[in-house]
């Protein structure tokens, strides 16, 4: 299973247990606690890209956190094991390699929707001669809602100013071509790009690079909202080059329930200190923070855009993932995904005729671990069917089910187990 090999996939349960022996990052899987089923085992878990499962050792740093608390009451912001003060220094480094930036241009704090606010507060800058906003049609509700408020907090017109590229009639996903199009009639008159990556319902993922290209050769800012993409995909945003990204760190990341999300600005922001952005003290130079001077000094890089102190007991959750990404490595990580996922789409295809539409790309460049699936026979019952038999996936209305194995904890055997439910529903 090293990179490069082609697998060729087999129907039996024998191929998912030998592809589990010789699976690389298959120690990973002890690492986390596993919701269980009434009989005591695992359930089958295909919801990391909505809440990822608790890494063991999670707990334990929240217990450091809360112990210090105990015994150095303020004391703790410098004399706690891990300082509180540059606590989210400690997660920097590691989150830059998740997702292929600098340390410089990455920070961990607040949550997504709230970044991705800040963030457009930066690089959302309309004039007179640039209004209008270039989006997917389809977005993550929270994204549509943020974007419709900015653009009417500049006095402008969701309906005429936000332009929203659709699939073409008949189809489900995106083609880059029809992005790049947009992208070449509008750019002149858009001030920012912004898309999902992945598309949180289809699973598409976007080719981040032509599409910053593009953007950027028109003159547009261009951010990414890699909520479905950090820690699935393997990013590399300084190469890539866009404006901005934020992301959460709850789905693929594991960070626990509501845990902080992580922003990207990227270098060549790193020292304006003219960019007009909403300020907070946690973003002024540290050398003068406590001086409590008047005048806001931004710190260099994404760092500067922090306002609060940020919540210890969650960054100590997600030291405890951010470890393990960074033991198991993002290629890794991608490799078996494709494998997993590969995998899962060839036993869909083994299905009676009509079952299930596979909606995201088969294209293994074109999406991460998440296949969105389709079910038009009774998809209510299905889901009751899964849930019963200890498999959790996700279910949008009216019948769109998302699975996702996460290389990190899932195995083949659990995508074996989960195709052999969805093709018992197929034949009663
Ligand atoms: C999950 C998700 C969100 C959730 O936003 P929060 O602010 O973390 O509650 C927003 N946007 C996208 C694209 C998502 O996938």
């Amino acid at each position: 299973m090293s990179g490069g090999d082609t697998v060729q996939f087999e129907e039996g349960e024998a191929f998912a247990r030998r592809m589990d022996a010789v699976d690389p990052l298959r120690s990973f899987r002890d690492e986390f606690l596993f919701p269980q089923r009434a009989d005591g085992e695992p359930v089958v878990y295909l919801v990391g890209n909505s809440l990822g499962l608790q890494p063991r050792r999670a707990r334990e740093y929240v217990l450091e956190a809360m112990d210090d608390w105990e015994r150095l009451g303020v004391e703790g912001h410098f004399r706690a094991r891990r300082p509180w003060l540059p606590y989210h220094e400690n997660l920097t480094e590691q989150m830059a390699r998740v997702v292929g930036a600098l340390p410089l241009e990455v920070v961990v704090m607040n949550t997504l929707s709230v970044n991705l606010h800040l963030m457009m507060v930066s690089f959302y800058r309309p004039t007179p001669e640039r209004p209008k906003l270039i989006m997917e049609a389809g977005a993550f509700p929270s994204d549509q809602y943020a974007v419709a408020s900015q653009v009417r907090c500049h006095g402008l017109d969701p309906q005429k100013d936000v332009l929203r590229v659709q699939p073409r009639p008949g189809e489900e996903t995106l083609r880059t071509e029809d992005i790049l199009g947009m992208i070449e009639r509008h750019g002149h008159e858009t001030a920012l790009v912004l898309l999902g990556n992945v598309n949180y319902l289809t699973g598409q993922a976007f080719d981040m690079a032509a599409i910053t290209r593009a953007a950027h050769a028109k003159g547009c800012k261009v951010g990414f909202d890699l909520a479905h993409g950090a820690g699935n995909l393997r990013l590399s945003l300084h190469d890539d080059g866009p404006d901005f990204a934020v992301w959460c760190s709850y789905k693929y990341l594991n960070g626990g329930p509501g845990t902080l999300g992580g922003v990207f600005v990227h270098e060549r922001h790193a020292r304006s200190p003219g960019i007009p952005r909403f300020e907070g003290w946690w973003g002024h130079d540290k050398a003068t923070r406590f001086k409590m001077g008047p005048d806001f000094v931004p710190l260099p890089g994404a760092e500067g855009w922090q306002l609060s102190n940020p919540p210890i007991l969650q960054l100590a959750a997600m030291r405890a993932s951010l470890e393990l990404f960074d033991r198991a490595t993002m290629p890794a990580l991608r490799h078996k995904g494709d494998l997993l996922t590969g995998y899962l789409e060839f036993l869909l295809d083994r299905l009676p005729p009509g079952t299930v539409q596979i909606i995201t790309p088969r294209d293994v460049k074109a999406r991460g671990n998440q296949l969105s699936l389709r079910f038009n026979r009774e998809p209510r019952s299905l889901v009751t069917r899964l849930t019963e038999a200890g498999v959790l996936c996700d279910f949008r209305e009216p019948n769109i089910i998302r699975a996702s194995p996460a290389p990190l904890y899932c195995s083949f055997l659990d995508v074996y187990r989960f195709a052999r439910i969805l093709e018992s529903h197929a034949r009663d």
